[in-house]
Formats: C-alpha cells, sequence, structure tokens
C-alpha cells in the first residue's frame, strides 16, 4: 500500500534519511523506531508530503504521491502528533468535525460519526462533545487527537510519538485503545516511537532506523530470535534479552488457573508451560489472552497481554534499578 524506493532527504548536507526501501502492507500496524534524530518523524511527514524527499520514490497504491494533489494527501491520511494540537477554543466535537467539515461532509453525518468515534474509545458523547479540550485530561484530549484522525475514515493514520507525553498508566490505556481499535477499523497505521516496548507491543512489523538508514526490519518476534547486528541488540537492551528466556510457567500463578472445561476459552491459542514469554508475542498482537497447558499440574492458566505485559515493564523497572 505504502512503497518505499530507494528515498532519501537531505536537509542542506545533513543527510536526515539515507537511501531506505520498505513496504507497507494495507490494514498493517508498522512501527518504526529508533534513537532520537534516527529519522523516524522525516520518514513519516515524507508519506503525506509534509517534507518533500531529496531522491526517490514513494508510492501510495502503486501510484507515486507526487501524483496526489497534496491537500488530498493531507484529508486522506490521518496525522497523530505528540502534542497533539487540539484547538482550544473548539469544542470537542468541532475539533473531530474538522475533516469531515472540509470535505463539505451534511450535518447529520458528521453528528453521528463523531458519536460513533467518541463512543470508539470509550468516551459518552453527551457528556463530552461539547466541552473544551481543557476541561479534558491529557489522555482524553490524547484519545481526541486519535479519533480526529480517524474522523474523514481515512485509510491510512500516521501517529508520531502519540503517547510519549502521558503518564505511564495512560499510556498503557491508550495503547491498549489503539489495539482495540485497530481489531475494529483495519487501517494501515505507521507509528513512530522510541520506547521498544510500545513497538513490541504495537506493532505487526517494526522498522528500526539508525542516523536514517534501516538497520533491521521485521516482526517483533524476529528481533527477539535473530537480532541483526550489535546495534540491534544493543537497542532492544539486555532487559529484553533476559525475559525471552523466561518461561511461561514461570508467569502463572494461581489468580490465573481456569477451569479447562470452560467453553468460552476456545478461541484462545494454547503454549504450553515450558514454552518462552517471547514466543506468545504474535499471538497476544492478535487475541487478548493466551492459554497455558502446564503438563504436570495438569491445571492450566489463562494469560492476559496485560498479564504479561505488566510482568514485562515490572522487570523493566527492576533491570533500570540495577544499572
Ligand atoms: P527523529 O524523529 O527520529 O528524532 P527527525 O526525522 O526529526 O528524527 O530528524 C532527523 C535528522 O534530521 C536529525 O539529525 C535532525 O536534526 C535533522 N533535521 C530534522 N529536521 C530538520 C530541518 N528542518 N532542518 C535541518 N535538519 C533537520
Ligand atoms: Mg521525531
Amino acid at each position: 500500500m505504502i512503497e518505499f524506493q530507494n528515498v532519501s532527504k537531505r536537509y542542506g548536507n545533513k543527510v536526515a534519511v539515507d537511501d531506505v526501501s520498505f513496504n507497507i502492507d494495507e490494514g498493517e500496524f508498522f512501527v518504526l523506531i529508533g534513537p532520537s534524530g534516527c529519522g523516524k518523524t522525516t520518514t513519516l511527514k515524507m508519506i503525506n508530503r509534509l517534507i518533500p524527499l531529496s531522491e526517490g520514490y514513494i508510492y501510495f497504491n502503486n501510484q507515486p504521491i507526487s501524483d496526489y494533489p497534496v491537500y488530498e494527501m493531507r484529508w486522506d491520511i490521518g496525522y497523530v502528533l505528540q502534542q497533539i494540537a487540539l484547538f482550544p477554543h473548539m469544542t470537542v466535537k468541532e475539533n473531530i468535525a474538522q475533516v469531515p467539515q472540509m470535505k463539505k461532509w451534511k450535518e447529520k453525518d458528521i453528528d453521528a460519526r463523531v458519536d460513533e468515534l467518541l463512543e470508539m474509545v470509550n468516551m459518552d458523547p453527551e457528556q463530552y462533545k461539547m466541552r473544551k479540550p481543557d476541561e479534558l485530561s491529557g489522555g482524553q484530549r490524547q484519545r481526541i487527537g486519535v479519533v480526529r484522525a480517524l474522523a474523514a475514515d481515512p485509510p491510512v493514520i500516521l501517529m508520531d510519538e502519540p503517547f510519549s507525553a502521558l503518564d505511564p498508566i495512560s499510556r498503557e490505556k491508550l495503547q491498549e485503545d489503539l489495539l482495540d481499535l485497530q481489531s475494529k477499523i483495519k487501517k494501515t497505521i505507521v507509528f513512530v516511537t522510541h520506547d521498544i516496548h510500545e513497538a513490541m507491543k504495537l506493532g505487526d512489523r517494526i522498522c528500526l532506523l539508525n542516523e536514517g538508514h534501516i538497520e533491521q526490519i521485521g516482526t517483533p518476534q524476529s528481533f527477539i530470535d535473530a537480532p541483526k547486528n550489535d546495534f540491534v541488540r544493543q537497542f532492544m537492551g539486555d532487559q529484553i534479552k533476559q525475559t525471552e528466556w523466561v518461561k511461561l510457567g514461570d508467569l502463572v500463578t494461581s489468580e490465573h488457573h481456569i477451569d479447562a472445561h470452560d467453553n468460552h476459552l476456545e478461541s484462545y491459542p494454547t503454549f504450553d508451560s515450558e514454552q518462552r514469554i517471547n514466543e506468545v508475542y504474535q499471538a497476544l498482537a492478535t487475541h487478548e489472552a493466551v492459554i497455558v497447558k502446564d503438563q504436570q499440574h495438569a491445571q492450566d492458566a489463562l494469560l492476559t497481554r496485560e498479564a504479561v505485559f505488566n510482568y514485562l515493564s515490572h522487570s523493566q523497572e527492576q533491570a533500570g534499578e540495577h544499572a
């Protein structure tokens, strides 16, 4: 759906993006990650022509982006920023309705769309749509930023570190929301972050940039199984290297135990308690939970996505304390 072909971007002599090529599939959650200054934002903004490229081609649905009128690109590609700029003097509804209004939607369609979007992120329309941004919490403002980008139903959404200014709890919640939302709307999402845990949690694939070039691109699992070089290993950090060896059985406590005959649980994928934590990442991208079979105790357990990521973030804090 989006294809980069030998794309470079120079600001004067400074090469910000250096001959990168990759494809993003339709419906994919694609994460751009890397240290500060590695070219993430530049790469993202070239997609909707906020930044012109110096060399190479970017194709959108097999057509060079230069063939599309600029305004059309901006409208048809949703964009969410780190510090989302909601218009302070406008209500939540007016903020969300921006692009639909520019596209001259009928008023009643806009009304219905605003309500629908607010409900999607669990904000009661009656309670929130007439509020001003300063009558919302940081997390709520960020939710509005996300749904505003979705308002006119664009096929692609670009997100530049949308959650990095939030406290860890709101951030976790919005990540969950976004995964949930993505499972419903199936948009192509290009998401920038510098946080490897966020990338592992959200991405179908991750593209790790360093000084403008691609170090590695692949599934979260592939970064754990086969980091390509020392830069990748170092970026992933010792913490993930260690947790990769943790057995699922070690995460299970009695509170996770379940009745093996409960039919509600049949849709969850099953793993053995001897399997490693990294083996469930993929499954947790599409399932809320996995079932862990313990051969010895014959006691099955349900490990939710939340439980696994809580475990990961907790062990990261501990690793940080020792560092
Ligand atoms: P990231 O988002 O990964 O932090 P950016 O894409 O913003 O990185 O920037 C990549 C590199 O290009 C950095 O070295 C940055 O200083 C440089 N850069 C970004 N924007 C400009 C600009 N408008 N003029 C000059 N250099 C820039
Ligand atoms: Mg940036």
